[in-house]
């Protein structure tokens, strides 16, 4: 890459730096947009700020929203009396976009891993203690990897003595892994074959 110019070069670092963007992809993104219409080059820099700006997380739940709090939260049709933990924002989307679950959502911002220093005040735990008023139930959908398991064990102790009824997930997910990778129709079976955590 010696011989790119040095714009072009930065470029395909940034652009290396997105998830799923390799060394090879990034080249030939980078080498798309330099010869690019200079509108159509515009017009993405501008989306992806807009995007950025306008875009952030709900106060109550942790989602994705432009509005506070997120349509989710303050969507009247949804069960009050169930929440979902999830690991991510994305899993919030991924689990509503199954039409599995009518209740509401509530992002953690990851999971507990004390070899990554990620203690489980770092996590929007306290928060969730503070919305179990009128929550009959609570899924733990989370992943089923190591750390996934070990948050859920917390959270199902940590959580037990609220008279709230703590459930988690079927596995029907693949062991090891998020929400992410999970495909709707698992994702139902995932939550209908939901159980009680003793
Ligand atoms: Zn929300």
């Amino acid at each position: 890459m010696a011989s790119l110019p040095d714009p072009i070069t930065r470029l395909i670092s940034s652009l290396g730096q997105l998830p799923g963007i390799g060394p090879r992809s990034a080249e030939r993104l980078a080498l798309f947009l330099v010869q690019s219409e200079s509108g159509q080059v515009k017009q993405l820099a501008e989306s992806l700020l807009e995007a950025r700006e306008r875009i952030g997380f709900c106060e109550i739940c942790g989602s994705l929203t432009e509005s506070q709090p997120c349509g989710l939260c303050s969507d009247s049709e949804r069960e009050t009396h169930t929440l979902c933990v999830v690991e991510t924002a994305v899993d919030v989307i991924n689990v509503d976009k199954s039409g599995a679950f009518k209740g509401l959502f509530h992002v953690l911002g990851g999971k507990i891993s004390p070899l990554n220093g990620v203690e489980p005040e770092d996590l929007r735990i306290a928060e969730l203690e503070s919305r179990l008023k009128g929550v009959e139930e609570i899924i733990l959908a989370l992943g089923t990897d190591v750390e996934g398991e070990a948050t859920s064990n917390y959270l199902a102790l940590r959580l037990k003595d609220n008279g709230v009824t703590v459930s988690r997930i079927a596995h029907g997910l693949p062991a090891g892994s998020g929400l992410e990778y999970a495909d709707d129709l698992t994702l139902v079976h995932a939550l209908e074959g939901r159980r009680e955590v003793q």
